[in-house]
């Protein structure tokens, strides 16, 4: 249904936390960096030319999963379905959730992959990521902005931080513990436990398999007046 489009990945900006923006790119091979340009790379939908976005894990929303938030119920499509849609707890109607929706929406099988067009990898905020190490607390922590802007202020960016530095110069920077977590996260090797009817996802530590290692050079994050 979508084919003929040229899909991209940008962050919206109804919450206006630092760990909120930001967090979806598209990663373009420009020859100048012209307003032309992006347009021709986008619509192209050449992998060469719109190499891949960067997303941050779907799982992750506030309404990714069916469930019902009072009732600390939170279900799959298929656990939904199995159940009519209708709470085990209350007996009433579940809050479908974004999955679900797409899994009805959807002529293809969940793993479909199409090799010509650009393809993603599943990133999550640096600020998430050092909150769930140091033990589950707020982003807004202080402690959090403080290894943060230690990483960001070494490395240059946020992307880089999260893509390209090596295990060991993050662990000289912050600590091992963070380090670690961040591979994890650039190698799909974590688990985001889904939002449900208005609750986030949350980052879970816990190391799953490691995905296929992703395909990329470096990133170059610009700005807008790199375009001027
Ligand atoms: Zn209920």
């Amino acid at each position: 249904m979508l084919d003929r489009f040229a899909l991209v990945s940008n962050s919206d900006c109804h919450s206006f936390w630092p760990w909120r923006i930001g967090r979806e790119a598209n990663v373009l091979e420009l020859k100048r960096k012209s307003y032309r340009e992006v347009i021709d790379a986008i619509c192209s939908k050449n992998p060469v030319r719109f190499r891949f976005t960067i997303e941050t894990d779907p799982a992750y929303g506030k309404y990714h999963w069916t469930g019902h938030r009072k009732c600390n119920v939170s279900l799959s499509p298929q656990q939904a379905e199995k159940f009519g849609n209708i709470c085990p707890v209350c007996r009433k109607k579940l809050t479908k959730g974004v999955e679900h929706r797409v899994e009805e929406l959807s002529d293809r099988p969940l793993d479909y992959k199409s090799i010509e067009r650009p393809g993603f990898i599943r990133l999550l905020p640096l600020s998430e990521i050092i909150a769930a190490v140091l033990g589950d607390i707020s982003p807004s922590a202080q402690a959090v902005w403080k290894i943060y802007n230690l990483l960001v202020g070494r490395f240059g960016d946020e992307y880089t931080v999260l893509m390209d530095t090596p295990k060991e110069a993050l662990a000289e920077v912050a600590n091992a513990a963070i380090a670690d977590a961040v591979i994890k996260v650039r190698k799909g090797a974590v688990r985001v436990v889904p939002g449900y009817d208005g609750v986030y996802g949350k980052l879970d530590l816990i190391e799953t398999g490691y995905r296929e290692e992703p395909r990329h050079g470096r990133v170059q994050q610009l700005n807008l007046e790199d375009f001027w």
